[in-house]
């Protein structure tokens, strides 16, 4: 169960894939020139191995408990958070006047796959914070960010989103917590929070939470919701901590799997009303928590991809142990390790393939969202946020699916000591199966890619990323270097089956939007496999230190089996609405 950060391949993928040497060499990012990338990883990396990822098996045992009234984190985790925090991690994209380092979002991605795959109900946390901070940042008032920043940047403080509600869940429009105004400036926030992650802890001496409520003249819908930040402790004027705020932890859920991370029903205006501050205008909150949620939808995308890494690395493990049978062509008595059976090694390469390209798509992502944010021509910064805002669903949809497929195929590595808990095989499928629910469940981001992504530019921002995957597929069919097998072709099928789907939903959108939306997570997968595929056949391509033989395996194995089912999904996209929506009868209530 020891725990290796993937440094090199991450180094490699943003630099080669991810477009990190660029970003450099076209005046970007000159914080990061030299070789400063590969220190902050390095150092990340020894961090989460002797650090975190210890721990992850103590806070699976443990939890997290409800005591009188306040939650306890399991043992080490307040002194490992601490450490962490104190090493200035909490800050590495933070801007640098509230303390911050100013580094690009790549670096954060990066850093924060290496602590989710140490541990991901650990760094769940610390996630969650660096969306509150964006939110604040971009929407709060001076005196806001003046009084709350510093705190959330160094980590003294932690953050929370507090949306769902258990009428309102995916459907935000419902949710009823209440907001008054309390005539000072302030508000009092009255109502109920479930499923708050993080909502109570001991880690740190305050918590800020960011809620979404309801004033009471409010036009009804996602109209009528604010954003108000409620901290656990009342903050003073100069910065110091005041009373108890009113809002308590009255609840932990029992589940799956983040055993660690507390999940909270939280309580607010049991005592007359908690002391909210406005962060944006009235009535305008959605657009304001949707800075906060886009940040964590990348950052739960790159949870995938970490839960999925250290599967695939606990999975090689036993697989070089464990022996049974005897592979092809292994003469003699003994028998051979598992891992030289064929079908051992098809699941093992499927691990590896799927994890490198959910990685490869968050970092592409980050990308996107970097330029969209630090390039000064402006044509240039609308294409890269509308190439961040398609891929921003697919980082979170797919890469997360990957990390529950992997989970689960690393179980079956295992064998029956998969299915017990002794190898934690069986832990990281328990973990890994939230990732695809919250932050908007994948069938939600199918539906958003499909809807509002799908026609951004008229179609013309789609239409630029899926030339970009052509050229990439002509560059290995010219390539045609040993090794490759048939990666140009499959992947060749692949991008067509794409243009294909989207050209249809693009068509059909309007007129049929039930066949549409019965596609929308087979497109979405469709999506994942041509950008992942292509990710890899670059990676593959790349010059570059390490071992390149493997890199283009990797890339063979995903064209050749990953995207063999391409054409099949797309005609699924393209043929399969009917079949559900004329089946509807089965259903009827
Ligand atoms: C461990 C954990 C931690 C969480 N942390 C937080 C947190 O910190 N803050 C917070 O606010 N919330 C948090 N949540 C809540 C989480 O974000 C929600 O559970 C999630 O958004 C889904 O909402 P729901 O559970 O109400 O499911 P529902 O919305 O009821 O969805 C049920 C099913 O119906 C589908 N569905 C719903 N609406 C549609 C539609 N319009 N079209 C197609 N399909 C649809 C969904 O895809 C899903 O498959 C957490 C939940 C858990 C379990």
């Amino acid at each position: 169960m020891t725990f290796r950060a993937p440094v090199e391949d991450i180094l490699f993928t943003l630099k080669h894939v991810a477009g990190l040497d660029r970003l450099i060499a076209d005046g970007l990012a000159p914080e990061l020139e030299g070789d400063m990338a590969d220190g902050i990883l390095e150092e990340a990396g020894r961090f989460a191995n002797e650090r975190i990822a210890p721990l992850n098996r103590v806070g699976d045992k443990h939890g997290s408990v409800l005591k009188d009234g306040a939650v306890a984190t399991p043992p080490g985790w307040k002194d490992t958070y601490g450490e962490w925090a104190a090493a200035g991690w909490n800050g590495l994209t933070a801007p640098d006047h509230f303390g911050g380092q100013g580094l690009p979002n790549l670096i954060h991605t990066a850093c924060n796959e290496i602590w989710n795959a140490a541990s991901v109900a650990f760094a769940l946390c610390p996630l969650l914070t660096a969306g509150a901070i964006e939110a604040l940042e971009a929407h709060g008032s001076e005196e806001l960010r003046r009084l709350y920043l510093h705190k959330l940047v160094s980590g003294e403080w932690t953050g929370t989103m507090n949306l769902t509600e258990p009428q309102a869940g995916s459907d935000l429009a419902a949710l009823r917590t209440r907001a008054e105004r309390a005539g000072d400036g302030t508000y009092r926030i009255t109502g109920q929070k479930i499923f708050i992650t993080y909502g109570d802890h001991d880690m740190t001496e305050n918590i800020v939470h960011l809620v979404l409520a309801r004033l009471p003249d409010a036009p009804s819908g996602t109209r009528g919701i604010s954003l108000f930040l409620v901290p656990k402790r009342l903050v003073n004027a100069d910065g110091s901590l005041g009373a108890t705020n009113d809002v308590r932890c009255a609840g932990l859920e029992h589940k799956l799997g983040i055993h660690a991370s507390p999940t909270c029903t939280m309580v607010f205006g049991d005592e007359g009303g908690a002391v909210g501050h406005l962060i944006g205008e009235e009535n305008r909150g959605l657009a304001c928590m949707f800075t906060m949620m886009n940040n964590a939808r990348l950052g739960v995308g790159a949870q995938g991809v970490a839960v999925a890494e250290r599967a695939y690395q606990d999975a090689l493990r036993y697989a070089r142990d464990r022996r049974q049978g005897r592979a092809p062509g292994r003469s003699g008595d003994g028998m051979s390790p598992i891992i030289d059976h064929p079908d051992v090694r098809r699941m093992l390469l499927d691990m590896r393939a799927r994890t490198e390209a959910a990685r490869a798509i968050c970092f592409l992502t980050a990308e996107a969202l970097d330029r969209a944010k630090r390039e000064t021509d402006p044509e240039r910064r609308k294409a890269a946020a509308e190439r961040a805002a398609i891929l921003t669903p697919v980082a979170k949809a797919w890469s997360t699916d990957v990390g529950i497929a992997v989970a689960s195929t690393g179980v079956q590595i295992h064998g029956g000591m998969g299915y017990v808990e002794e190898t934690g095989a069986a832990q990281h499928l328990r973990d890994a199966r939230i990732l695809a629910i919250y932050e908007g469940t994948n069938g939600i981001h199918g539906i958003d890619l499909v809807t509002r992504k799908l026609p951004l530019s008229n179609g013309a921002a789609v239409a630029a990323v899926i030339a970009g995957m052509r050229s990439t597929v002509e560059r290995v069919r010219a390539a045609n270097g040993p090794g490759f097998g048939r990666t140009a072709e499959r992947l060749g099928e692949t991008v067509d089956a794409l243009d294909r789907a989207t050209a249809w939903l693009l068509e059909v959108m309007a007129a049929r939007p039930a066949d549409a939306l019965a596609g929308a997570t087979a497109y979405l997968d469709l999506f994942g496999r041509a950008r992942g595929g292509t990710a890899l056949a670059e990676k593959a391509l790349a010059q570059g230190e390490g071992d390149a033989a493997a890199r283009i395996a990797v890339a063979r194995f995903f064209a050749e089996h990953v995207c063999g089912d391409a054409p099949g999904l797309a005609r699924t996209v393209i043929e399969g609405g009917e079949a559900v929506n004329d089946a509807a009868s089965l259903f009827a209530a």
